[in-house]
């Protein structure tokens, strides 16, 4: 007879500020054509595009930001 044990744990999550977690990275979207900035770690790069995108098409009006954070589950720890 094979018994199974199961364990339950609960976890923390929150952002990884670790010093080797994947960096935070921007990037712009229009949204009346899809057309995207490059993704960078710094938000300037991409708003720089928004700008440069609204010379070539003045009625697109409208943007979107890509956000990514990493995040990181950690398991609780009891006293
Ligand atoms: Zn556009």
């Amino acid at each position: 007879m094979t018994r199974v044990l199961y364990v339950y744990r609960e976890y923390h999550v929150a952002p990884n500020q670790d010093a080797d977690a994947e960096p935070v990275t921007h990037c712009m979207e229009c949204v009346a054509c899809e057309q995207a900035s490059s993704t960078a770690e710094d938000v300037d790069g991409p708003l720089n595009w928004v700008f440069n995108h609204l010379k070539s098409y003045p009625t697109h009006l409208a943007y979107r930001e890509h956000l990514t954070r990493p995040y990181r589950a950690e398991p609780r720890t009891y006293p």
